[in-house]
């Protein structure tokens, strides 16, 4: 993917443009990725995760957008979705998303519903893990050559977190098991740059939960199996900084829930 700039409007597909929120942090990476898709000789286009309330952001992405379809969530974390009212008000594009109370003004997106705007095709994947109300959107351009809008289920770069307790080890392994059967087209991530064809990079994150999971059968035989997360985190994640074990907990806790039905 091209070098983004903050608040950049950056063709990363010829369908796919993003606005990179200057948010960045241990969780959201480089920062949010809002993404807008339309063909070019679209009139309109559909708006996926607006991002955080923020004035320099939600300017870049007004004058970014055009006329507006639709304003789609991937999910309602914060970091996705804060600001989509203010556009939702601003534009009167409906907001929609799996969760209904984040909608307005339009429905909640049901599981294998298509949008069809921007000149493309757009299926709505309910995507379960990260979190319960976690989308994805398969994008079927005129052209072919697709792409698929993964939000925090796949990550430009490392893994993502099972948010718990809204986020479920079980569900997201179904989900990963289901995007990889897209093969061959590019992820288009929620933070951070293209990672690759949904494929292997699925392929590659059911591997490395695959190896905690074992990490955390062995830590519970080492620690004993009523075994804490914390103590678990502290004897399993020795390779991840410290700053990131509060959320390698919740990792923790949801695999603690797999493996403890
Ligand atoms: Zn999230």
């Amino acid at each position: 993917m091209a070098e983004l700039a903050y608040e950049m409007l950056v063709e990363v597909m010829p369908f796919a443009l993003v606005v990179l929120q200057n948010n960045p942090n241990i969780m959201t990476l480089d920062g949010t990725n809002t993404w807008l898709l339309r063909t070019a000789d679209a009139d309109r286009a559909i708006l996926v995760d607006p991002g955080e309330d923020d004035e320099t952001h939600l300017t870049a992405v007004l004058e970014a957008a055009g006329t507006l379809d639709s304003i789609v969530l991937t999910h309602g974390h914060y970091d996705h979705c804060q600001v989509a009212a203010r556009v939702h008000d601003l534009t009167g594009a409906p907001v929609r998303a799996i969760d209904p109370s984040l909608c307005l003004g339009g429905e909640a997106l049901a599981d294998g519903e298509s949008i069809d705007a921007g000149g493309l095709r757009v299926q709505v994947w309910a995507t379960p893990g990260h979190s319960a109300d976690s989308a994805s959107f398969v994008i079927t351009p005129p052209e072919g050559g697709g792409a698929v809008l993964t939000g925090d289920t796949i990550l430009g770069r490392g893994t993502t977190v099972v948010a718990y307790p809204d986020g479920d080890l079980g569900a997201y392994l179904a989900s990963l098991q289901r995007l990889r059967e897209l093969g061959d087209i590019t992820v288009l991530p929620g933070h951070g740059p293209v990672p690759g064809a949904a494929g292997p990079v699925a392929q590659f994150y059911l591997d490395h939960r695959e190896q905690r999971l074992q990490q955390v059968r062995d830590a519970l035989v080492a620690l004993g199996a009523d075994a804490s997360a914390r103590a678990v985190v502290e004897h399993v994640y020795t390779d991840v900084d410290e700053k990131l074990w509060e959320h390698a907990e919740w990792s923790v806790q949801a695999q603690l829930d797999y493996l403890r039905p």
